[in-house]
C-alpha cells in the first residue's frame, strides 16, 4: 500500500475540518478527492503532506509511520492551485529549487531539469520566467518542480482551478500521462465532478470533513450508497418506495429480487433513479420499461445531445419524493437523447406513460423523519430540534409532521418515526411505537442542544447489529458526531460464541460494509453505569441501540432501568433487527413484471 489513512482528524478552533478519515491508496495509483468546498479535502492533503499537523490517527507512507514526520522528509511532491512559481526565478532554477536545497551537484541537476522538460513537454524553455509562460505551461513546470527531488507521492490541490476551459483539458490528460510514466501514486483534490471522472482510477468524496465513499467511478456513479453521493455525482430522482415481501414496490412495478435480506414489509425504500432511466411512451404502456405511472409534462430542454424532460408526478404509497415526502405531487427529471426526441415529440401539458429501465436502492433504513406528537406546536418543536434541523438539512429532506391522538392506531411503517422522550418515562414512548410496528424510533429529549456524540450498544446478534450499523452510518454521515461503539468486557474475552466474535468484528464490518469508522470501548459493570458515565456530561449524546427483537428491547429498557428514565440522554434511536439492512446498495436492472402490477396501468 503506498498511503494508508487510519482514523485521521484534524479541528480547527473546535470544529472538525477532517473527521475519522480511513483510506488505502495503492501504489501507482491515481486518486482523486471529491467534494464540495470547505469539505476538508486540503486539509487531508496538508496533513498527508506534512503541513499541517493532526489531532488524531495516524498516516503511513510506503509502510512507514509518517504522522510525526517532517515535510521534508515524506518523500511527497506537491503542486497547488495558485501558489505556482517563484516568480523572479528562471522555469530552470524553479525545478531545481528541491534538488538544490538537497545539495545536489550543478550537473545532476541540470541532467534532471531537462529529463523533467522533457517530460512535461517543455522542452528548451528553462530560461524563461514564469510570466513568460501561459497560465498552462506554469502548471506544467510547478509539476516538473514537485517531481524533481523523485518524491513517492504526487499530491495536486486544484491544480487546474485558475485555468480556462480548454487549457485544463490538455493539462488533464498531460497530468495523467505524466503520472503513469513515472508510475508515481496520486492524489488530486477537485470541485469538480467531471475532472474527478475523467482522471481517477478512483475516487473518494468528501463532505463535511468525512471521507463519504470511496470507489471507481461508474461504480459512485451507478451503485452510490449514499444521498450525497448519488445527487452530487449527476442529476438524480431520489424517491421513496416500499420493501414489500416480494421484493421492492416502486409505482405500479415491483422489483425483484429484493436486494436486501428479508426487508420488513412496509419498510420505506430509498431509491435513485438517473434521468437517463427513465422512459416515456405516449400510449398505455413505455416498451422495454417497467411502468412507474403517468406523469405530466412540465417543461423541455433541448441542450443537443440530449432532451430534458421535467414531470409532474401524483404521490403514492410505493412512490413519493424523498425530498418532500408528504407532497401529493412532485417532479421527475427525465431525460432522452437528441434521436429519441426528434422521433416522438412531447409537448408540455401533454401526459405521458413513465417507464423505468433501472432502480437503485440506497441502503440506508432512513427515508424520512416523521415527526407524532400530540398538537402541532410539539411537531414543531420537534422538528426544530438540533438534531432533526441537522439530519433534514444535511439529507434534503422536509421533515413531516402527524398529530397523533392517544392510542388511536397509527401508520408507523415507514421512515423514521420521531417521538419526544418525557422525563421520567424512560423510552417508554419509544418502545411503545416499535410495539405497534416501527422498525426504528427516535426519541427526543433535549431539543435544544445539538448532538456531538454517538453512542452505540447492540444486542449480540446478526440481525441486531446489521440493523444498527445501517442506521449509524446514515447518522455518521449526516451529523457531525463521533460515534463510540460499547462492547461489554466478558463479550471481549469469550471468543467461543459466534455472534460475539461478529461483535468484535463490529468495527471492521462497519468500515468494510458501510463505510464509516467508528470507535469501539469494552466497559466492565453494568451497562447502564456505562451508558451514564459516558452519555452524560458536557457533550449531548445521541443513544442508539440495536435490538433484536421488541421482547429484547424491553428486557434491554428494563436493565438501563429508572436511571435512564430520569436523566436520559439527549435522543435515543432504537432500531429492531428485522429492519430493513444491506451493506451495498443494490441496482436492480428492470426485472419481472408481476401479474399483479399490470392491474395498475
Ligand atoms: P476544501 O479544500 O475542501 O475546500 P478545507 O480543507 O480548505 O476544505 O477546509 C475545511 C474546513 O476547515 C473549512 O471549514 C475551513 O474553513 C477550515 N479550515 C481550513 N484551514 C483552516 C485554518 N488554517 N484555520 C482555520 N480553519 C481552517
Ligand atoms: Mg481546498
Amino acid at each position: 500500500m503506498s498511503i494508508s489513512l487510519e482514523q485521521v482528524s484534524k479541528h480547527y478552533d473546535g470544529a472538525a475540518a477532517i473527521s475519522d478519515v480511513s483510506a488505502d491508496i495503492a501504489d501507482g495509483e491515481f486518486f482523486v478527492l471529491l467534494g464540495p468546498s470547505g469539505s476538508g479535502k486540503s486539509t487531508l492533503l496538508r496533513a498527508i503532506a506534512g503541513l499541517t499537523t493532526i489531532d488524531r490517527g495516524r498516516i503511513v507512507l510506503h509502510g512507514r509511520d509518517v504522522t510525526h514526520v517532517s515535510a521534508r522528509e515524506r518523500e511527497v511532491g506537491i503542486v497547488f492551485q495558485n501558489y505556482a512559481l517563484f516568480k523572479h526565478m528562471s522555469v530552470a532554477d524553479n525545478i531545481e529549487f528541491a534538488l538544490r536545497a538537497r545539495g545536489v551537484r550543478a550537473a545532476e541537476r541540470r541532467r534532471r531539469r531537462e529529463e523533467l522538460l522533457e517530460l512535461v513537454a517543455l522542452p528548451g524553455l528553462g530560461e524563461r520566467l514564469p510570466a513568460e509562460l501561459s497560465g498552462g505551461q506554469q502548471q506544467r513546470v510547478a509539476v516538473a518542480r514537485a517531481l524533481a527531488h523523485e518524491p513517492r507521492v504526487l499530491l495536486l490541490d486544484e491544480p487546474f482551478g485558475a485555468l480556462d476551459a480548454r487549457i485544463r483539458e490538455d493539462l488533464r490528460r498531460a497530468i495523467r500521462q505524466i503520472q503513469r510514466t513515472v508510475g508515481i501514486t496520486a492524489i488530486l483534490v477537485t470541485h469538480d465532478q467531471e475532472e474527478a471522472f475523467t482522471m481517477a482510477d478512483r475516487i473518494g468524496v468528501m463532505d463535511r470533513g468525512r471521507l463519504q465513499e470511496t470507489d471507481e467511478p461508474r461504480v459512485l456513479y451507478s451503485r452510490p450508497r449514499t444521498r450525497f453521493v448519488a445527487t452530487f455525482l449527476g442529476a438524480a430522482n431520489v424517491l421513496l418506495g416500499r420493501h414489500e415481501q416480494e421484493g421492492v414496490r416502486i409505482g405500479h412495478s415491483l422489483f425483484e429480487p429484493s436486494p436486501f435480506g428479508r426487508p420488513s414489509r412496509g419498510a420505506e425504500a430509498t431509491v435513485v433513479i438517473r434521468p437517463e432511466d427513465l422512459a416515456l411512451g405516449q400510449g398505455e404502456a413505455v416498451v422495454g420499461a417497467e411502468p412507474l405511472g403517468r406523469g405530466k409534462v412540465e417543461g423541455l430542454e433541448f441542450v443537443g445531445v440530449l432532451e430534458r424532460v421535467r414531470l409532474s408526478v401524483a404521490a403514492s404509497t410505493a412512490l413519493a419524493s424523498a425530498q418532500h415526502p408528504d407532497a401529493k405531487q412532485f417532479l421527475l427529471e427525465a431525460s432522452r437523447s437528441a434521436r429519441e426526441a426528434e422521433l416522438a415529440p412531447l409537448q408540455t401539458g401533454q401526459n405521458v406513460s413513465i417507464g423505468v429501465k433501472r432502480v437503485h436502492v440506497l441502503p440506508t433504513p432512513i427515508g424520512s423523519l416523521r415527526m407524532l406528537a400530540a398538537s402541532s406546536e410539539r411537531i414543531e418543536q420537534l422538528a426544530a430540534s438540533p438534531v432533526i434541523r441537522e439530519l433534514a438539512a444535511r439529507m434534503h429532506v422536509r421533515p413531516v409532521g402527524r398529530v397523533v391522538d392517544g392510542d388511536a392506531p397509527i401508520d408507523v411503517l415507514g421512515g423514521l418515526p420521531v417521538v419526544e422522550i418525557e422525563r421520567d418515562q424512560g423510552l417508554a414512548a419509544p418502545m411503545r411505537l416499535l410495539e405497534i410496528g416501527a422498525h426504528q424510533v427516535l426519541g427526543i429529549a433535549d431539543s435544544r442542544r445539538p448532538i456531538d456524540r454517538l453512542l452505540i450498544y447492540v444486542q449480540p446478534t446478526r440481525s441486531a447489529r446489521e440493523a444498527a450499523l445501517g442506521a449509524a452510518a446514515t447518522l455518521l454521515r449526516h451529523l457531525a458526531v463521533d460515534a463510540t461503539l460499547l462492547v461489554p468486557a466478558h463479550q471481549r474475552r469469550s471468543l467461543g460464541g459466534s455472534s460475539y466474535r461478529d461483535l468484535l468484528d463490529l468495527r471492521h464490518s462497519a468500515l468494510r460494509g458501510y463505510g464509516v469508522d467508528v470507535r469501539t470501548e469494552s466497559f466492565d459493570g453494568l451497562l447502564a453505569e456505562a451508558i451514564r458515565n459516558r452519555a452524560h456530561g458536557e457533550r449531548a449524546t445521541l443513544l442508539l441501540l440495536g435490538v433484536t427483537s421488541n421482547a429484547s428491547a424491553r428486557g434491554l429498557l428494563e436493565e438501563l432501568g429508572p436511571a435512564l428514565a430520569l436523566d436520559p440522554p439527549a435522543a435515543a434511536l432504537i432500531v429492531r433487527g428485522t429492519s430493513v439492512s444491506g451493506a451495498e446498495g443494490a441496482s436492480i436492472p428492470y426485472v419481472r413484471q408481476p401479474a399483479a402490477a399490470s392491474a395498475f396501468r
